[in-house]
């Protein structure tokens, strides 16, 4: 079996789908591996790491998107000259990537049209058996360190307590707001940088693992259920909203840095942060929204750009993984060869649709497309042009 590793066209992303190590273990086990040329060049990976793990370097996407399993960071999507990556896809070929179903349905119609058999990286489900191919996760950990840095750099004090001849220098205080994937590592990351943290998140079940991570959690009683299937947050009403407001108000008010997590899967952000909350915080605050991709969490966060009102720094990072190459294309390449093995058996794509993993993740296959909401949103999406 032919395994191509295309390279990025999306701006700013540095990542590569498979690592040169990743590709000798796939090289061990009998596959090909095709690399397109350049395609690891972003995360200091030269194509002769790759020539010497086994690969074969290939010149043009056309080779690439031959293959008979295309491997992405990014989903397809247009390229300069005017194509789209995915009509270089031929009927039969698989595709696993980063593919943003809910968010581009047309996408998955696209490939289904092509007979493409996509995977997608966001549908894997979020069992325990599935943790070592978990893409979201092992990215979201990373974003969440990284937003911590940026805090830490933008913010004009030191985070950890210094005892100095020049003077005693409090711990800043860091309020992190989501605490999911994320969130946890920003309060792993904040604390070791010597912060005193605060988190707050809906989900009430992640209170112990925010304390054992050395975070106060701050607690705010909801009535009303606040966990959708899957462990995942649900859109709460717009009383719950005020009533979450109300209550980190005091807590975004007296933070030094303050960072956002807040998501719900297929959903705008909810905005936690209003103004009003903005405008109260303490000259030279710091916020980092890491929901700008989703609208933010916070007024007036605009996504890619770093704007002050009031004297605070709002700060909306787009794709921080990426900024972090090296390990961030370790991870998710462990994350599809994980994958990969349970798909491929003896040489062939062995798809089990009753395994939970191939069901949920596979998102087209023979010209179908196999998840129920992207179906769901395509069906609106024609029901409101109609
Ligand atoms: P996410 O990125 O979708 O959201 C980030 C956080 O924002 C979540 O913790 C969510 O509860 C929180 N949030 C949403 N709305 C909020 C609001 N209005 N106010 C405050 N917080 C709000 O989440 P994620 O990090 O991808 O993880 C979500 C779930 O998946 C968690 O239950 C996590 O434990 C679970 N998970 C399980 C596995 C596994 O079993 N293998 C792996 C990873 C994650």
């Amino acid at each position: 079996m032919r395994i191509a590793i295309a390279k990025e066209i999306a701006v700013g992303e540095r990542r590569v789908a498979l690592i040169p190590d990743t590709v000798s273990r796939l090289v061990k086990q009998g596959f090909e591996v095709w690399v397109e040329s350049g395609a690891g060049e972003a995360a200091h990976f030269p194509n002769q790491a790759y020539i010497d793990a086994g690969a074969i370097i290939v010149s043009t996407p056309e080779t690439v998107y031959s293959a008979d399993l295309v491997l992405k960071v990014k989903p397809p999507q247009e390229t300069e000259d005017g194509r789209h990556e995915a009509d270089l896809l031929k009927a039969g070929t698989t595709l696993i990537s980063f593919l943003d179903p809910l968010g581009n349905p047309e996408l998955c119609q696209k490939l289904a049209a092509q007979q493409v058999t996509a995977f997608s990286m966001e549908l894997i489900p979020r069992i325990s058996r599935a943790q070592s191919m978990d893409a979201l996760s092992s990215q979201a950990s990373i974003a969440g360190y990284k937003a911590v840095l940026i805090g830490a750099a933008a913010c004009p004090k030191f985070f950890p307590m210094l005892t100095t001849a020049a003077g005693t220098i409090p711990p800043a205080k860091v309020f992190i707001i989501g605490a999911g994937v994320a969130g946890l590592q920003a309060i792993a990351t904040a604390r070791r940088l010597g912060a005193v943290v605060e988190a707050f998140d809906i989900r009430p079940a992640v209170k112990e693992e925010c304390q054992s991570l050395g975070a106060k959690f701050v607690e705010v009683v909801l009535e009303e259920e606040t966990v959708a299937a899957g462990g995942y947050a649900k859109e709460v009403s717009e009383v719950a909203k005020q009533k979450t407001q109300e209550a980190i108000a005091a807590h975004v008010k007296q933070a030094d840095v303050v960072i956002t997590t807040a998501q719900v899967p297929g959903k705008k952000a909810p905005v936690l942060v209003t103004a009003d909350m903005i405008a109260a915080m303490k000259p030279g605050a710091v916020i980092v929204d890491m929901a700008a991709e989703q609208g933010g969490n916070c007024a007036g966060t605009q996504a890619g750009r770093q704007i002050v009102e009031h004297d605070v720094t709002l700060i909306g990072p787009v794709n921080l993984p990426a900024t972090m190459p090296v390990h961030a294309s370790q991870m998710y390449a462990k994350n599809l060869l994980t994958l990969i093995q349970h798909l491929v058996k003896e040489g062939q794509l062995t798809l089990d649709f009753d395994d939970e993993i191939t069901r949920e993740a596979c998102v087209t296959h023979a010209g179908d497309i196999r998840n129920q909401r992207v179906r769901g949103l395509l069906e609106n999406a024609v029901a409101v042009g109609s």
